[in-house]
């Protein structure tokens, strides 16, 4: 990378085809351009995971009428008031109610129904006596505790009331939510969908894991990575493959993409070699920017027909920073969600780290629980931009302000946890 850069503690701006940009400014771009997706509606399992775009409201009391909470037999409280065991109450069992009757049910004093947990509540019973306190007959049952009136009855709505609001917008749909909305009756609802993210890789050098690989060739790590961290990110990732270093193949490749695409992540192909497709095939429509970062220097970004493109650097520790710090806040953005970095924290240094003055540095770090249970941070490895080692070994990225190029050990940093 050519050009000079702002130095630690530089006044004044530097000419501006020399500058960096900051991350703050790249980051600030992308979200200032990306769309907020629209509301669509969708059938409840496809909405899972979704941001729920709507209040949905009960449109009747839950339960909806008053049931047994128990298997036993439905009664008139006062009938029972005087069974011990040692002097049971036995009563003619008339019928049976179960869960799913639809029918209406009544008994009078002196009577008893045997009834199933979740069946309507007979008219005239006011308790259930569950089965165990009696001896399960089916003609007439012998009933050896009293119960008070009111006893294993469920009451309608006492779980949620007729046209109470169960979730509100903003909600993620989770296993409780859909099953709270099935339960209220709905089959499908108005969701923030989950972005869709085509992730492709670029390189001639890349062959696809499970292949041999000719001397000179690579298997195509960042594709999987990268697919993987937008589901990580509440995306949906679509892994697209590889393509080649061919500027117009790659024009035409993201053309075909759009269409299932909420947007799209390429790698490589960005920086400054004579072979840099993505770039050449997409000037004039993206910007091609310089970042104050390390790893991640080269960017592109910008929209094809309204879609956001991300066009990362190959490297694989490039390509996974500039996601967190560019493409995650962004998805999150697109979902009407603050763009945050993923788990944000600090840790203190066990030993010093060392940083390109002017850069903001993301490190690769392993997190411990330090002396008096402080997190500890650690950095995980070499730090190159084409490790995959230690950036496999971190849970966290440690963060380095610009300004600083020596970090001694023992002082507190920026941490970012990394999903387990
Ligand atoms: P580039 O940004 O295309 O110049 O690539 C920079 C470095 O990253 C080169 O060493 C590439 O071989 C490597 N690289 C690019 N894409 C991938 C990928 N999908 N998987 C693994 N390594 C890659
Ligand atoms: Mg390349």
């Amino acid at each position: 990378m050519s050009g000079p850069h702002p130095g630690a503690g530089g006044t004044g701006a530097p000419p501006a085809a020399d500058r960096l940009r900051t991350v703050d400014e790249h980051l600030a771009e992308i979200l200032g351009a990306v769309p907020l997706l629209a509301p669509i509606d969708l059938a409840l399992l496809e909405a899972e995971g979704a941001l729920l775009a709507e209040p949905v409201s009960a449109p009747i009391p839950l339960p909806p009428f008053d049931n047994s909470a128990m298997d036993g037999y439905a009664v008139v409280s006062t009938d029972v008031a005087s069974a011990s065991e040692d002097s049971p109450v036995t009563l003619p069992v008339v019928g049976d109610v179960a869960a799913g009757d639809t029918g209406v049910s009544a008994i009078r004093p002196g009577l008893c129904l045997r009834i199933m947990t979740g069946a309507p509540m007979p008219a005239g019973a006011d308790a259930v006596i569950p089965v165990e306190w009696t001896d399960g007959g089916t003609v007439s049952v012998r009933i050896t505790r009293p119960a008070p009136p009111g006893h294993y009855i469920r009451r309608a709505g006492e779980d949620v009331q007729a046209g109470q609001v169960v979730l509100e917008p903003g909600v993620r749909l989770r296993a409780p939510q859909l099953g709270m909305l099935a339960a209220v009756g709905r089959a499908r609802v108005s969701v923030r969908p989950r972005p869709r993210v085509v992730v492709l890789s670029t390189g001639d050098e890349l062959r696809e894991p499970g292949s041999e690989p000719a001397f000179g060739q690579i298997w195509d790590s960042n594709s999987f990575m990268l697919t993987g961290a937008v589901n990580e990110s509440e995306g949906v990732g679509i892994r697209a493959g590889a393509l080649t270093d061919a500027p117009e193949k790659v024009r035409e490749a993201l053309e075909d993409q759009l269409i299932r695409a909420d947007a799209i992540i390429t790698t490589g192909g960005v920086s400054m070699g004579a072979r840099d497709a993505v770039k050449e095939a997409l000037t004039g429509t993206l910007t091609f920017t310089k970042v104050a970062m390390r790893p991640g220097k080269p960017q592109g970004f910008g929209l094809l027909h309204g879609i956001p493109i991300f066009t990362l650097p190959g490297n694989p520790v490039s390509a996974y920073v500039s996601f967190q710090v560019f493409v995650r806040p962004a998805l999150l953005a697109m979902q009407g969600l603050p763009p945050e970095p993923p788990g944000a924290g600090t840790a203190v240094l066990t030993e010093e780290v060392r940083s390109p003055a002017g850069l903001r540095h993301y490190l690769r770090g392993r997190l411990s629980s330090g002396e008096d249970g402080d997190l500890a941070v650690t950095p995980a490895g070499a730090q190159g931009s084409h490790q995959m080692g230690a950036l496999a070994a971190a849970d966290a990225l440690i963060v380095v302000p610009e300004e600083r190029d020596i970090v001694p050990a023992g002082e507190r940093v920026e941490i970012w946890r990394l999903p387990r």
